[in-house]
């Protein structure tokens, strides 16, 4: 792939992919009256709320999908 600088410039974190479903459309939204930020897999619903700024919303998410994955060798939930 090569390297292309353009696109927004709203985040240069890249977001993992939602560890229930690999989807990658992830929509990060936050509420300024609780402070929270949420992430939320459009695919499957999959979302992680943190109380966090949006702009530090890529750097915990993706930390929640690495630890979802490695917690992933127990048998799927339905
Ligand atoms: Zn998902």
């Amino acid at each position: 792939m090569k390297k292309n600088r353009r696109g927004p410039s709203v985040s240069s974190t890249r977001l993992l992919a939602c560890p229930a479903c690999q989807g990658e459309d992830i929509d990060i939204e936050s509420s300024a009256e609780l402070g929270m930020t949420k992430a939320t897999c459009l695919d499957c619903g999959h979302s992680y709320a943190r109380r966090c700024c949006e702009e530090n919303m890529p750097r915990y998410w993706n930390a929640h999908v690495r630890e979802a994955n490695t917690n992933s060798d127990k048998p799927k939930e339905a």
